[in-house]
């Protein structure tokens, strides 16, 4: 759909900011090559069009959760580089070999069923090993552990089964600057890297930076950062600052069009539960998106909106399919939209706005926008 088109809600994708972000951050780990997170379609931002944006800005390496995830982007033609860590037994790991991708493996029932994919598929699997440097989740304890895994690896490696790309973790609280478990998860990865290269693995990368220790530590970007929420302008953190103070343009702006303007009299109750009640004789407006298109319901009586200039508040409780908003006394025209987050600059909510709101983080606020919400690409 066009940027102009009058549609119930849509979400604008501006992919030129993405690119200038995806510079940005390029330009402070300057040493590494960038992996644009793009799990989840892209934090609902779309894959395919993010990923192809961030290839164009200068990021060499993709990154997902699922194979199938990974598995789409290729089919949608996305060349180079493309990672995927989140291994379930019986996923479709022959054909993830086949499309090359880099596939994690974070212990020994992952190892064994990817060298049989492999030897199915009559090529090496391209395997990356995940240390658990105390985010306590994926990834292949220290010690013994991760002794068997490098041996095990080294050993598929010999017989032609496959390439040990790449040695990663992931950190616990790089949001939360100067938590101790940082360095601590940093010492440990440089001991089981070392460990792990003394025992002959040769990596092309190795790789522990998410967003926000690639704005924040430098010294974990090694080979690779992975830049997910950064990519899409919002700050991984209120702690770290607004995504202008991190020098990030926020991607995604997502409005409705005010859909029913009704003039109603004081006492009046709003929406299930009659959580609002209007303070005096007033305007509502309807808004058309709800908890179905992603629109969190903990943000009913706190969610803002900027309709004609002016901020309000969903009023009352939020729906599966709409929301309402007092005006106060203000009747918008037809066509007016109601416009819930985006960068800010125009005196429009922030994805952080609503993320204080239903009491989340802005992760999740872009990434739950529904599929009934057309992106549309400007
Ligand atoms: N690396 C891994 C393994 C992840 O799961 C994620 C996302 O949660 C990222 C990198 C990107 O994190 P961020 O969005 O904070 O940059």
């Amino acid at each position: 759909p066009s940027p102009t088109a009058p549609l119930r809600a849509r979400a604008e994708i501006d992919l030129a900011a993405l690119r200038a972000n995806v510079r940005t951050l390029r330009a402070l780990a300057p040493g590494a090559a960038l992996m644009a997170v793009v799990k989840s379609d892209a934090y609902g931002h779309g894959a395919v069009r993010c990923a192809r944006a961030a290839l164009d800005a200068g990021a060499t390496w993709l990154g997902t959760a699922t194979p199938e995830e990974a598995l789409a982007l290729r089919a949608a033609g996305l060349p180079g580089r493309i990672m995927c860590w989140l291994w379930t037994p019986g996923g479709p790991w022959q054909e993830a070999i086949e499309a090359d991708l880099d596939v994690s493996v974070s212990g020994m029932w992952a190892l064994r069923e990817v060298t049989r994919a492999a030897r199915a598929a009559g090529v090496p699997a391209r395997v990356q090993l995940k240390a658990d440097t105390g985010l306590g989740r994926s990834g292949c304890q220290p010690g013994e552990d991760w002794a068997e895994l490098v041996g095990a690896a080294l050993a598929a490696e010999a017989e032609g089964l496959v390439r040990i790309t790449g040695l990663w973790s992931h950190f616990a609280c790089a949001d939360e600057p100067g938590h101790p478990s940082i360095a601590a998860q940093l010492d440990l990865f440089r001991e089981m890297l070392a460990y792990a290269q003394a025992r002959g693995v040769r990596p092309e990368v190795r790789h522990i930076a998410n967003s926000p220790a690639t704005l924040t530590v430098p010294e974990s970007h090694f080979d690779l950062v992975r830049t997910g929420i950064a990519v899409y302008g919002i700050s991984p953190s209120p702690e770290l600052g607004t995504p202008a103070d991190l020098g990030l343009r926020p991607v995604m702006t997502l409005s409705a069009s005010v859909a029913l303007v009704k003039r109603v009299p004081a006492g009046h109750g709003v929406s299930y539960g009659h959580h609002y009640v209007t303070p005096g004789e007033t305007t509502l407006g309807l808004v058309p998106v709800g908890y179905a298109d992603g629109i969190p319901r903990h943000a009913s009586g706190s969610g803002p909106v900027l309709v004609d200039g002016k901020w309000r508040t969903a009023a009352g409780r939020i729906a599966m399919d709409q929301f309402v908003v007092d005006l106060g006394g203000d009747e918008p025209e037809p066509g007016s939209r109601a416009v819930l987050f985006g960068p800010g600059d125009h005196g429009e909510p922030t994805a952080e706005d609503w993320a204080q709101a239903a009491g989340t983080i802005a992760y999740e606020i872009v990434t739950r926008i529904g599929t009934r919400v057309p992106r549309v690409y400007v």
